[in-house]
This record gives structure tokens, C-alpha cells and sequence, in this order.
């Protein structure tokens, strides 16, 4: 019998190059990968913090432990570090790695079909043109285009309006009177920092939020040097941050108000040192259980309402008029300037393009009924393509990233084998994706995202965002590729 044809690495494309594409390229390099391209439809790598530039964005997460692990950086300058320093980390992994002559940037990939008898899939370019691999690793991000509110008149505001995550740095704000629309994440970060400088901040509030104490402060240069000289302390920073984490993450995603309530009084003590008036306290004081939408951290969100140029407006929004937005009350609230925090459509619910897989299935058509897929990497009936931050790989509690990287072992374990037997591909077995994300619904019943609305979930309430349990266990099923998990097919 002749032996299977060797490929010292299969030839791969990972779409994206954000933190995901960065981090699977830097893992690809190290494992031996060698054959592989980086397609980035934007200008820039960076993915969400090339994006996300808007005053006072910053990682919610403790630095130590948004970063990747194995390649840890002693020298963030806070806690929370600011975007430009994350984008900066990123950028300097980039050249470190002299991972540029890799990314196609500007180029994004449109179309996806399988070819099982090359086993091989074939990507269709914005340009049009045909580019084959054996592997594609879609590390396209799940919160990456705009959402945008579907308000009557959204297009008729005569000044500059845009997304916090298409910040305009060429409209000054001195002066100005800001209206900001949203009280999420982005909007917690984005009004205190706008309210330094305009003239006026209007935050209309659809759904107040729980906010609990960032406690941001600067890393001084001392620390950063032990970092920097003994790495294990690096290290055991990441692991004090994480494992404190994975212990309060009980608190936050089940759905017991046993277990909520110190937090919640937690928060509303907060709230109480923050601002005085009552009645503004009482606005400003959420109705759904602690966790169900995404805990916000801030040191000086809830405490610029204190200031005389900020407002909170809780009527709700009846549409968008040229000179500001007009409530259902029938007030218009004139502003020149209008800033939408509203988020971001979900990507981990859908394709990120047309993609065909077995038989030429669209896995559009497979996700009809939602996203689903193995430990949210592989899909059956997809061979050979993954998925970096796919369906249910959100944590409600810890860094996004420690999920990411459990994925990318997967998914060095799975070159391995097409590599090492010479396989033309893997198909993870739809009987064990079925069973797996069976044992995931039935986990999510439990939790507490169900009793509200938010993007963790879909319109029909299904959660196809985020993991039902802790970061630990989730990293310990996936990192490990199981063969028997998977069909393989011979050349
Ligand atoms: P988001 O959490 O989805 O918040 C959108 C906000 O817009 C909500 O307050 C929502 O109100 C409001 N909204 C939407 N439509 C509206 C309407 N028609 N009228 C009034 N209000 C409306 O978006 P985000 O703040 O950009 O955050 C999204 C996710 O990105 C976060 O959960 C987080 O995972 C990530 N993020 C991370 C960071 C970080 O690490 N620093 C920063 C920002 C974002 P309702 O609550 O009533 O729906």
C-alpha cells in the first residue's frame, strides 16, 4: 500500500487578523505551521481595538489576563489598559512575529465552497479571485459591524452622527451638545470621558444597567520592571486574576437571586456613593437580576450624572429629527452632536459570508435555527474549517481570550493530525456536536441570561453566545483535539 501523501504543513488561511487571527498566526509559527495567509478586509489589523477608538475605550477585563498568554506583556501602563495600548500590544506582535508580509489587508473573502474529493476549500475574494486551502480558520470576531437602533429618522440629524465604534476624531466635542444613545458597555466608558470636554451630555436610557467599581489604576514602573525581570510573577497575576474570576463566576451566571443579591447591594451601595439624588438613583437602578446582560465595570460612569453638564434621559425615543431627538413625550432635545452606543450586530449567530460545506450545504441553511457547532470550533459538515470565538464561547465573567486560546490548541491539534496521517479532512461527528450542544441547552435553562433581553440572546430567546459554565472547564474540554470526536476521510 503507498503511503499517504506528506505535507509538511497543509495550507491554511485564517480570515481576520484581530486578536483571534493574530494570536492562531503567532501559534501557527510556532507549532511549524508554515503555509499560511492572514485575509483583513480593513486597512489594519487590530480587529476590535483598531475599531473601538472612542474617548475612554478600554479593556473591561484586568490587562493581565486580556492578553495572551503566551505572549504576556509586563509593561501595561493600568490595570484597564486604554485601546491604543491594546492596539499598540497587537501591532507589536505583528512585527515581532514579522507576521506583515503574511496579511492581505484590504481584502476581505466573500464566498467559501468546499471541494471534497481535493479536499480542499476554495475562497472567492472581494476582488474575484480564487484562492485555495486545505484549512480555514475564521477568526472573524463576534461583535465586529454596528448595530444601529431602528428609530424612525435615524438619517435626518442635520450634525455629525456615528457609532462609538466609528468614532469621528475630526468633530470636536468642546462646546458641543452630545447626545449619546445607549447605557451599555461602550456607553459607560465613552460619557465620562465625553463629558470633560463638551458642552452638554444627554444619555438616553432605554434600560438601566448594573455597575460595579473598575478600580483602574496605573501599574507603576517598579511593578512593571519585576514583571518585566521575573516573568513568574507576570504569571501569577494572570492566574490571581483569572482564578478570582472563575470563582465569582457562579454569582453572576445562574439564575438564583440567592446568589445575585450581594452583588446587586453591592451595586446599589455603589450607586449610592456615586449619586446623591434620589430620585435620579432610583432612574439609574436596573430592574432585571444581576449578570442576565453584561456586567459593566466603571469607576466614573454612574458619577457623572453628578455633573451639571450631564443629563439622563429615561423617556423613550420616538424618532430622530435634524435638530436632536424628540421622546415619546413630545420633547425635542437639541443637540449637535449624536453618538450611538447601541452595539453591535452578533457574529456569532450567523456566517460571516456564504459558505458551503459537504455536498454543498450552506451553513446558513445549518444555522436557520441557530448557531451551533463542536466546543464552538468545528461544524459537521464543514471539514476543515474552524471557528475562533464561534457559537457559545462568550464568558459573562472573564476574559474572552483564555476561550480563544483553548481553541487554538484545538485547532493546532487537528493540523496535526491532517498532517501527520495525511488526511485529506476532519469532520467532526454530527452525533457528537448534537450531544454536546444537547448537554449545553440543557445547561442554559439554569442560567440566568434567559430572564431578559440583551445580544446574549436571539429574538426567540435561544442563547447561542455564550458557555454555560466556568472558563476552566470549558478550556479543559477544548484545548485537547479527540480524534474519535471526528470522521476522517483518506486521500
Ligand atoms: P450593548 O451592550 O449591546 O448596548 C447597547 C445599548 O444601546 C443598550 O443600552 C441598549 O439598550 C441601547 N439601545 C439599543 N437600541 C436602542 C433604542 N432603540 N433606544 C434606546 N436605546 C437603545 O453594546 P455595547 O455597549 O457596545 O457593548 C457590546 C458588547 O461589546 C459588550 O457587551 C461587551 O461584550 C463588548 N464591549 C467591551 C468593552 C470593553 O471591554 N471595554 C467595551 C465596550 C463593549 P437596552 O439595554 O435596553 O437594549
Amino acid at each position: 500500500m503507498s503511503a499517504p501523501p506528506r505535507e509538511t504543513s497543509p495550507r491554511i488561511v485564517i480570515i481576520g487578523a484581530g486578536f483571534s487571527g493574530i494570536g492562531m498566526a503567532i501559534q501557527l509559527e510556532r507549532a511549524g505551521f508554515r503555509d499560511y495567509t492572514i485575509f483583513e478586509r480593513a486597512d489594519e489589523v487590530g480587529g476590535t481595538w483598531r475599531d473601538n477608538t472612542y474617548p475612554g475605550a478600554a479593556c473591561d477585563v484586568p490587562s493581565h489576563l486580556y492578553s495572551l498568554s503566551f505572549e504576556p506583556n509586563a509593561d501595561w501602563t493600568r490595570l484597564f489598559a486604554g485601546a491604543h495600548e491594546i492596539q499598540a500590544y497587537l501591532v507589536g506582535l505583528v512585527e515581532k512575529w514579522k507576521l506583515r508580509d503574511r496579511i492581505r489587508l484590504g481584502e476581505s473573502i466573500d464566498e467559501a465552497s468546499f471541494d471534497a474529493v481535493r479536499g480542499e476549500w476554495t475562497l472567492v475574494t472581494d476582488s474575484g479571485e480564487s484562492v485555495r486551502a486545505r484549512v480555514v480558520i475564521s477568526c472573524c470576531g463576534g461583535l465586529v459591524d454596528p448595530a444601529f437602533p431602528k428609530i424612525e429618522g435615524l438619517g435626518d440629524f442635520a450634525g455629525p452622527a456615528f457609532h462609538t465604534a466609528r468614532w469621528r476624531h475630526d468633530v470636536p466635542l468642546e462646546g458641543k451638545r452630545v447626545a449619546v444613545i445607549g447605557t451599555g458597555a461602550s456607553a459607560v466608558q465613552v460619557v465620562p470621558a465625553v463629558a470633560e470636554s463638551a458642552r452638554h451630555v444627554r444619555v438616553f436610557q432605554r434600560t438601566p444597567a448594573w455597575v460595579l467599581p473598575r478600580m483602574d489604576a496605573p501599574v507603576a514602573e517598579k511593578q512593571r520592571q519585576r514583571f518585566s525581570t521575573s516573568p513568574w510573577r507576570l504569571w501569577l497575576r494572570r492566574m490571581r486574576v483569572f482564578w478570582a474570576s472563575e470563582l465569582r463566576g457562579p454569582l453572576v451566571w445562574l439564575d438564583s437571586k440567592r446568589l445575585s443579591a450581594p452583588i446587586e447591594k453591592l451595586s446599589r451601595r455603589f450607586l449610592r456613593s456615586q449619586v446623591s439624588d434620589p430620585e435620579l438613583r432610583r432612574k439609574l437602578t436596573p430592574d432585571f437580576q444581576f449578570g442576565c446582560k453584561r456586567i459593566l465595570i466603571s469607576d466614573d460612569y454612574w458619577a457623572s450624572f453628578e455633573r451639571d453638564n450631564v443629563a439622563l434621559e429615561t423617556e423613550a425615543i420616538a424618532r430622530i429629527t435634524p435638530r436632536g431627538v424628540e421622546t415619546a413625550d413630545g420633547r425635542t432635545h437639541e443637540a449637535d452632536v449624536l453618538v450611538y452606543a447601541t452595539g453591535f450586530e452578533v457574529g456569532f449567530r450567523s456566517p460571516p459570508f456564504e459558505v458551503r460545506g459537504l455536498g454543498g450545504r450552506r451553513l446558513a441553511d445549518v444555522w436557520a435555527e441557530g448557531a451551533t457547532a463542536y466546543k464552538g470550533v468545528a461544524i459537521s459538515g464543514f471539514p476543515n474549517w474552524f471557528v475562533l470565538m464561534g457559537p457559545n464561547t462568550g464568558p459573562g465573567h472573564t476574559s474572552v481570550l483564555v476561550y480563544t486560546e483553548a481553541q487554538m490548541a484545538h485547532v493546532l491539534g487537528a493540523l496535526r493530525r491532517l498532517r501527520d496521517e495525511g488526511l485529506r479532512y476532519l469532520d467532526v461527528r454530527r452525533s457528537v456536536q448534537e450531544r454536546y450542544n444537547a448537554g449545553l441547552q440543557k445547561r442554559m435553562s439554569r442560567m440566568v441570561w434567559k430572564t431578559c433581553e440583551s445580544w446574549y440572546v436571539g429574538p426567540d430567546g435561544s442563547n447561542h453566545s455564550l458557555y454555560p459554565g466556568p472558563a476552566s472547564e470549558y478550556v479543559l474540554r477544548t484545548r485537547r483535539f479527540d480524534r474519535g470526536d471526528y470522521e476522517a476521510a483518506r486521500f
